[in-house]
């Protein structure tokens, strides 16, 4: 089947590519020449894990293409996935300027039926803003298309993502056009073999769900974290009790890590959107609202720590830190907790030296060539002669360090560990000084 996706970030060139492997005739469409261009020389600028190589096949075998031009974009696919970015706006409400223009886009220049998909996280009631947009942009114009509006909110995971969309939890489908619902069926019969993991609903209700989803997730994470803090000021230790909550097959192990907070390009603004969305409608958004105020207070723990711990003498001061990276297995950085620690230790007159597998090129991008930032070829090189250690993601490669090498290497032997992956006891033995999240000895 003929599909052009708009958008080749995260979702649009993982969905692109997982389609062209399966053998749909895919065509890729974005307004960063630059990307495209990359592209279609066979480069990925984004780390995720078996894309580059699955975007290279797909090309290879002639079912994946990229442009920059809208028009052919929009004269290829029958069906047309709207994967564009959708960041906050000044209000906190989801920044729909993208999604719009690709609409307008089809409209221009579309004269066959089409099926168009919001596959970018976008608020309620935008499907029907969608169409009715579209129409009277066709009215305008004198211009008759056929065309159907269909939510298929994307749930991968950066870091799995080829595998979350190869072998999908559930495909979410909304929309009122059961012709069109059956075509989308059939585009992604080769992903749902085993079982049907396909679910029908209205527009609306796709859409909410998308949030839904995102928002419960992190509520989960703001819960632990919440009781993290409780744990560390009662003498308790978060990581018993989340075994000890998780064990409870309606609760569950999943997503109640206690850490130094959420970050990444979904989960701060989906909540965000959501409170505006509930604020719109006049319905309350307390629960949400107090999600997010916990997140940024913990976002801010590792600083206060350290803060703390050294009295507020962080001047001069130079701190090792490894990950970047919001999460393992991503370069991603977008309100990644690594910045905001960053950012403070450098106001309070510090500098970092940090390593991180995957994003230290996007942190290059991020901060150019900034004499406060010193970035590394490995975990030990951030070490030597720093004051201290912290860790902001949880990487496979920082989970058993040499520790006498750490000890050795620090000006003293001091970790603040915002992803609790060491045992503190067995750190005190070695004589390591280890702040972690919610395991006592709170500063
Ligand atoms: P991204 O920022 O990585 O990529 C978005 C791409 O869209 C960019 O390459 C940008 O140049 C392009 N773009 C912007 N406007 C365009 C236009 N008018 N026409 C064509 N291309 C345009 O974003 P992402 O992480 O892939 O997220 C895309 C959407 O999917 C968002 O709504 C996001 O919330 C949602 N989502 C993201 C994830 C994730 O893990 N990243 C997971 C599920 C859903």
């Amino acid at each position: 089947m003929k599909l052009t996706i708009f958008g080749t970030g995260y979702v649009g060139l993982v969905q692109a590519a997982v389609m062209a492997e399966v053998g749909h005739d895919v065509l890729c469409m974005d307004i960063d020449q630059a990307k495209i261009e990359q592209l279609q020389q066979g480069q990925v600028g984004i780390y995720e894990p078996g894309l580059a190589e699955l975007v290279r096949e797909g090309v290879a075998a002639g079912h994946l293409r990229f442009t920059h031009d809208v028009a052919e974009a929009v004269q290829h696919g029958a069906v047309q996935f709207i994967a564009v970015g959708t960041p906050p706006g000044p209000d906190g409400g989801a920044d729909l300027s993208g999604v719009f223009a690709v609409a307008e886009g089809i409209a221009r220049h579309r004269s066959e039926p089409v099926i168009i998909v919001e596959k970018s996280t976008v608020p309620v009631g935008t499907g029907d803003r969608l169409k009715a947009h579209i129409e009277a942009q066709l009215a305008h114009s004198g211009k008759r298309l056929e065309f159907t509006i269909v939510s298929n909110p994307e749930f991968l995971k950066e870091g799995s993502a080829l595998n979350d969309c190869r072998r999908p939890d559930r495909i979410i489908l909304g929309g009122e056009d059961e012709a069109a619902l059956d075509l989308m069926r059939e585009i992604y019969a080769p992903f749902n073999r085993n079982h049907d993991r396909i679910l029908c609903m209205n527009l609306r209700s796709a859409e909410l769900t998308k949030y839904a989803a995102n928002c419960m997730l992190a509520t989960k994470i703001s819960f632990i974290n919440q009781i993290a803090e409780l744990a560390e000021n009662l003498g308790a230790d978060i990581e018993a009790i989340r075994k000890g909550i998780g064990a409870d097959p309606r609760i569950g192990y999943h997503f109640i890590y206690p850490g130094c907070g959420y970050g990444g390009s979904c989960f701060p603004k989906d909540i965000k959107a959501l409170i505006h969305t509930a604020q719109e409608a006049g319905c309350g958004s307390d629960l949400l609202q107090a999600v997010e105020a916990v997140n940024e207070r913990q976002k801010r723990k590792l600083f206060q720590r350290i803060h703390a711990y050294y009295q507020g003498d962080l001047k001069g001061r130079t701190f090792a830190l490894w990950g970047l990276a919001f999460k393992p297995n991503t370069d991603d950085m977008r309100d990644a907790p690594s910045r905001e620690l960053m950012e403070s230790l450098w106001a309070a007159g510090a500098k970092v030296r940090a390593y991180d597998p995957e994003a230290m090129a996007e942190a290059q991008r991020i901060y150019g060539h900034d004499e406060r930032l010193a970035l590394m070829g490995t975990p030990e090189a951030v070490l030597p002669g720093a004051d201290a250690l912290v860790i902001c993601t949880e990487w496979q490669v920082f989970k058993a360090p040499d520790f006498e090498l750490i000890k050795r290497q620090l000006r003293a032997p001091v970790i603040f560990d915002g992803r609790n992956l060491y045992d503190p006891q067995r750190l005190a033995r070695k004589g390591i000084h280890y702040f972690a999240i919610g395991r006592g000895e709170s500063l």
